[in-house]
């Protein structure tokens, strides 16, 4: 099929994430931050206004400070799936590390996503939260067969249950010819993150956090006697502590923190509604969908159920929003034809981290704290690493966590710019192919 014409964009097409029609980011008037605070958080996404969250309701004083307006991050660009996903499979770990290591991580990703279901819960946070299920598709039988074994390995240590379907079951479940078959994860679920980001921001406010937009922090530097000198254009704070919350948009601020994350971009595309008769067709189990491969797609319904949210291209050079647009539309139109009559109301990007090693952290260097690189399961490790940095700072036995056990490594002259992200996705994606024939 040729690339679409102008046709294809609804009218109202917006180049902003479809979750901001309901919650954009919020304006706050720019000001000089308090003069002092126990803790100063550097950005406000899922992992500071965790971290915020918890800080301010044990009575510390918090002030968050973010470049942009608040949530201007990923945090309110993703796609809202909130999984147990580690790059790292089960079976490596216990072939690499052996059961017990294997165990305690993989029940911690658990915690994670338990994370986002208790702050949802506890909070009242209205943000359309719903189990429904993960179809993980396979594009040939050996895919499938290797994600049965893993997923047969983990029901064995950690309980956890799956079904898998043949290629025969799948259009029950997802409007394709191209699958071979699927894994379906019953207990996972997908949130709207616009409004769980909005909800977060309103309940640090309520606890006491002092929340700061379009204030980038300049410097931090240490002050002798202990704590920081948190520096912005528009004055300092001196904080006892520091967390950098910065992920996929974290600059030279910290240039160690710098040489160990590797930005990478996502884009995702939104239909406009389609009739509940065409969607019980294309998605009909309003599960999230997503392929087994490396450079992932992912497919969900809005949570109103009207329109599909589409997510592909990861890591590849930006185009502006139209072109980039078209691209996943003629994607999502090759894995479901019928999409092929619905136009586009929204097209977006947002940058996430990724980390040499492929595991998330959390690390104190020279003082000062930090979360990130979740590679792309920031949603319920963003909510677990942001709480866990705030019971370290805490000095709390909670803090504890194998995410920050391990080394974080850099590789020799890497200075924090991703060059090779794309071509690494070309890679990805030839190796995807490969293995798909
Ligand atoms: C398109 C897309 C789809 C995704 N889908 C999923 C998904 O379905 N499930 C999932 O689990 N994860 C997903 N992710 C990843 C997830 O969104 C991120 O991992 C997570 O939001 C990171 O949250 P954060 O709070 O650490 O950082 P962010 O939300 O990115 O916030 C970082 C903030 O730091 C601020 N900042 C940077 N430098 C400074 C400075 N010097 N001073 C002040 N502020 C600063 C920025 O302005 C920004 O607001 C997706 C990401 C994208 C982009």
């Amino acid at each position: 099929m040729s690339a679409p014409g102008e046709a294809l964009f609804a009218p109202g097409f917006k180049d902003t994430p479809y979750w901001w029609d309901a919650a954009p980011p919020e304006v706050t008037t720019p000001r000089a931050p308090p003069p002092r605070a126990d803790v100063a958080i550097v950005g406000s996404g899922i992992t500071g206004l965790n971290a915020a969250l918890v800080l301010a309701r044990a009575g510390r004083s918090v002030v968050v400070l973010d470049a942009e307006d608040l949530g201007h991050g990923a945090s309110t660009r993703n796609a809202g799936y909130v999984g147990r996903s580690l790059k790292h499979s089960f079976g490596d770990l216990v072939r690499g590390h052996g059961v017990g290591y294997a165990v305690k991580v993989y029940r911690e990703m658990q915690a994670a996503f338990d994370a986002v279901v208790e702050r949802v819960r506890d909070e009242q946070i209205e943000c359309g939260f719903k189990i429904r299920g993960r179809l993980v598709l396979t594009h040939t039988q050996r895919q499938y067969d290797d994600l049965a074994g893993e997923l047969a390995l983990r029901k064995t240590h950690l309980g956890t249950d799956f079904a898998m379907l043949p290629r025969g079951a799948v259009r029950g479940e997802f409007a394709s010819d191209l699958y071979a078959g699927a894994a379906l994860i019953p207990d996972l679920g997908a949130i709207h993150p616009g409004l769980y980001h909005r909800g977060l921001r309103e309940r640090a406010a309520s606890a006491g956090a002092t929340l700061i937009g379009r204030t980038p922090v300049d410097r931090i530097a240490p002050i002798d006697g202990g704590g920081f000198d948190v520096a912005t254009a528009r004055g300092s704070v001196r904080a006892r502590d520091v967390l950098v919350a910065t992920n996929g948009y974290t600059g030279n601020l910290l240039p160690w923190l710098q040489r160990r994350l590797v930005p990478f971009d996502a884009y995702m595309i939104a239909t406009e509604p389609l009739s509940p008769a065409l969607m019980d067709r294309l998605l009909p189990t309003d599960r999230t969908y997503i392929d087994h491969v490396h450079d992932i797609i992912s497919m969900r319904r809005s949570p109103d159920g009207t329109r599909i949210l589409f997510l592909w291209r990861t890591g590849t050079r930006p185009t502006n929003a139209r072109d980039k647009g078209r691209q996943l539309w003629l994607d999502a139109v090759r894995i479901i034809p019928e999409i092929a009559t619905l136009k586009l109301s929204h097209s977006w990007t947002g940058r996430c981290a990724g980390t040499f090693d492929l595991w998330p952290h959390i690390a104190t260097h020279d003082g000062i704290h930090f979360a990130g690189g979740y590679c792309f399961a920031g949603v319920p490790m963003g909510t677990y690493l942001g709480q866990k940095a705030a019971h370290r700072i805490l000095g709390r036995k909670e803090g504890e966590t194998v995410f920050a056990d391990r080394s974080f490594p850099t590789v020799p002259f890497y200075r924090g710019n991703p060059w090779f992200v794309p071509h690494l996705m070309t890679w990805y994606g030839l190796r995807d192919r490969w293995a798909s024939r």
